[in-house]
């Protein structure tokens, strides 16, 4: 019971740094994201899992604080056994709370065209006009998730 209180009083909701709406519940911090691989229990021919999929968790309530980065692609496009191109891309990533949607305020209704069947990649604006964070909430995507910018938001305890 008093592991409770405590508990309480370290959440903090997120705001917006224009406008200081509250766009998230209450959350906490975690360290790193619980992670896991599921592996198909069917064998292919050759002996391998028919497939694997990693998990990735962050339990409603929670958020990670990300550190920005840069994210690399490096693309070869072949024909048969010809190489027709080249193509290294560098995306910049920035700092972001990630927060469950089940934790985000004021999700918008989905507006087709945006995803498949819900947002990806999308601009989350708050009511002021500033652009918060991105939405990832496509069924395809299985850590449903807001990613707030870190540089747009702060945290609050109320
Ligand atoms: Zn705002």
């Amino acid at each position: 019971m008093f592991s409770l209180i405590r508990l309480k009083d370290l959440t903090m909701k997120l705001h917006c740094n224009k406008c200081n709406k509250v766009l998230t519940k209450d959350l906490y911090p975690v360290k790193k994201l619980n992670e896991y691989t599921e592996t198909s229990e069917e064998i292919d021919e050759e002996g391998f899992p028919d497939w694997t999929n990693n998990v990735v968790e962050l339990f409603a309530g929670t958020y990670l604080a990300t550190k920005k980065y840069t994210r690399v692609f490096d693309y070869v496009s072949e024909e048969g056994f010809t190489w027709i191109g080249h193509r290294l891309q560098f995306y910049k990533e920035p700092a972001t709370f990630c927060v469950s949607i089940a934790d985000t305020l004021d999700v918008p209704k989905f507006k087709e065209g945006w995803g498949c069947c819900d947002y990806h990649d999308t601009d989350l604006v708050c009511s002021c006009g500033s652009i918060v964070g991105t939405m990832n909430y496509d069924c395809w995507i299985d850590f449903k998730r807001t990613d707030f910018y870190q540089t747009k938001t702060h945290f609050e305890n109320s």
